[in-house]
């Protein structure tokens, strides 16, 4: 593995070292990039499309692409001058935001946001408070940790009524994959206090955790969520060489090479400087290994994985522009839930962009589990006020899907 990974880092830093330089006022020394210093290189775009072609085109050309709008036919994106010269040179609109606070590379965590070093004592406090609904372990290394360059352990929450030994139906929750994406780890924080707190007080939430097991995994790419606190505000992958993106590195299609979309669209999986670099192998990863493991441990009948942002429910299958054959279940769910928000549903072929090898196909296709991804909010570094805004609206459709029988229940 090492032989392979040494061409593809040293090619990052070189490529790194040769990008261009920022120069001061005097133009003799390299400014170098501070957390206020303006960096002003890479912008955040609007890039307008024409076919469906061009689309899948744009959305794996291993720029980084995080939303789309249907209507205008307009993908989101945040991309370098020399980017956005190539794109306007093949004649493509880009059109650049008057807001570019948020495309800084640097920037530091916005006040209110837990750090991966205070989670850990909530937690344990949690399960100190709660002795008997809360079990507390320790699942698993970070890739960090398994090169001994960091202390970082993923962290997995086991709430349910214990003192009650029954088998119980179990769902799963899971955050923090994309580590730039900071409000699903609160939220989910915020819905395991809701749990643990109103226990006994609460009926539904006391005959919720009687009769189900809620297994969080509320930070699973830590080693990527320290490098977003320490200040690099755009940081999505693992920190495995350049990163692999963890939501494409599941055992289920991975790399999927099948789907008619553009040559293009299939190697920006292979691109290792690339945001959705899917890895070396299926379940290549440590990280991917530990929320993998959690479904064969628990067999969840339920998985939501929390992400930013959107406001979508995205459900299986990802690769693919069919229906998939429990597609009523989703759209039922759908419907009854987070659609009432204003959420968008579908596919992420449907709404979004193909996408292989994700949390939510993988535990649709190799365990059968109602599974969806929760775009949430409306960007990666909410105010922390919208943190709590954003709560308020989810947590009735949260509690729903902790309440939903399994497809074959
Ligand atoms: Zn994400």
């Amino acid at each position: 593995m090492r032989r392979h990974l040494m061409p593809l880092l040293s090619a990052a830093l070189l490529a790194a070292c040769t990008a261009p330089m920022a120069f001061g006022p005097q133009g003799s020394a390299p400014v170098f990039q501070r957390n206020n210093a303006p960096v002003a290189e890479h912008q955040l775009v609007s890039i307008r499309y024409t076919s469906e072609a061009q689309l899948f085109e744009l959305s794996a050309s291993g720029m980084d692409v995080f939303g789309r709008d249907h209507e205008k036919q307009t993908l989101q994106a945040r991309l370098s001058p020399a980017q956005i010269a190539r794109l306007r040179e093949q004649g493509i609109e880009v059109l650049v935001q008057p807001f570019q606070a948020q495309a800084q590379e640097r920037a530091p965590m916005p006040p209110g946001y837990m750090t991966y070093q205070q989670m850990v004592p909530r937690l344990q406090a949690m399960a100190q408070a709660y002795p008997q609904l809360v079990r507390l372990q320790d699942v698993g290394d970070t890739w960090e940790k398994t090169q001994g360059q960091a202390n970082h352990d993923i962290w997995m929450v086991h709430l349910s009524n214990h003192t009650n030994r029954n088998r119980k139906p179990a769902y799963l929750m899971v955050g923090g994959m994309h580590a730039r994406e900071l409000a699903p780890v609160e939220i989910l924080f915020k819905l395991m206090d809701l749990l643990t707190g109103q226990y006994g007080k609460d009926p539904r939430i006391t005959q919720l955790l009687d009769t189900r097991d809620v297994i969080f995994l509320p930070m699973v790419n830590v080693d990527g969520r320290v490098q977003v606190e320490r200040g690099s505000a755009w940081h999505r992958k693992n920190t495995h060489g350049p990163g692999v993106d963890l939501n494409r590195n599941f055992d289920n299609h991975w790399n999927y090479q099948g789907l008619d979309v553009p040559n293009s669209w299939k190697q920006g999986l292979s691109d290792p400087n690339g945001q959705i670099y899917s890895g070396t192998g299926p379940a290549s990863e440590p990280e991917t290994q530990v929320v993998q493991a959690m479904f064969h441990r628990f067999k969840p009948v339920l998985a939501v994985d929390m992400h930013a942002h959107g406001d979508m429910m995205l459900w299986p299958l990802g690769y693919s522009k069919s229906d998939a054959p429990h597609a009523a279940a989703f759209k039922s769910l759908f419907a009854r839930t987070v659609q009432q928000l204003g959420f968008k549903g579908g596919t992420s072929a449907q709404i979004l962009y193909p996408t292989t090898a994700t949390t939510r196909d993988y535990a649709y296709e190799q365990h059968g589990a109602i599974s969806m991804t929760l775009e949430i909010g409306d960007s990666f570094r909410p105010n922390y006020s919208e943190v709590e805004r954003m709560w308020q609206r989810l947590q009735p459709h949260l509690l729903t899907f902790l309440e939903t029988p399994g497809l074959n229940e």
